[in-house]
């Protein structure tokens, strides 16, 4: 691992630390040479199912893509990166999991939506009535008092 500030080889490890549902490491990293000092993760690579689309098509999984989804719904909300961070790495781990080489994508939608639910409650309705684009004002109105009748339920 080259140091990002000056390039040198050596680089020794000061802290190490499982992330992410002990998914990742989290390293500290001194670089020898200028004393900088860095942070890296690393994680297993294991082979995401692909996606199938509403249409039919096939897409590889995106985490970019997961990821935007969950910061647009949660823009200005009071949610941390790492708590974002860690129902990604969750619903990855899900995916892993199944075992299955393809996936609905109205599977994903409803990982995403029960992730968001037990996050922050305004970023699941937003998300929710985007993705369900709710056909009316009672299924809205469903999905608020879904919520109220039991703020607590986390997935
Ligand atoms: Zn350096």
């Amino acid at each position: 691992m080259h140091c990002p500030f000056c390039s040198a080889d050596e680089t020794k490890v000061i802290d190490s630390r499982l992330v992410a549902e002990g998914g990742q490491v989290r390293r500290r990293r001194e670089c020898l040479t200028c004393r900088e000092r860095f942070t890296t993760y690393e994680l297993a690579e294991l082979v995401m199912p692909r996606v199938i689309k509403q249409n039919g098509s096939r897409e590889p999984f995106d985490e970019d893509k997961l990821r935007g989804g969950f910061l647009r719904a949660l823009e200005k909300r009071p949610v941390s990166v790492e708590d974002v961070e860690k129902h990604i790495g969750l619903i990855k781990h899900r995916l892993r999991a199944t075992g299955e080489r393809e996936i609905q994508s109205r599977e994903l939608g409803e990982l995403v939506m029960a992730a968001l639910r037990a996050l922050d409650q305004v970023a699941y309705v937003r998300f929710a009535s985007v993705y369900r684009s709710f056909q009316d004002l009672s299924e809205f109105r469903d999905a608020i008092e879904s919520l109220e009748a039991d703020p607590s339920d986390k997935v």
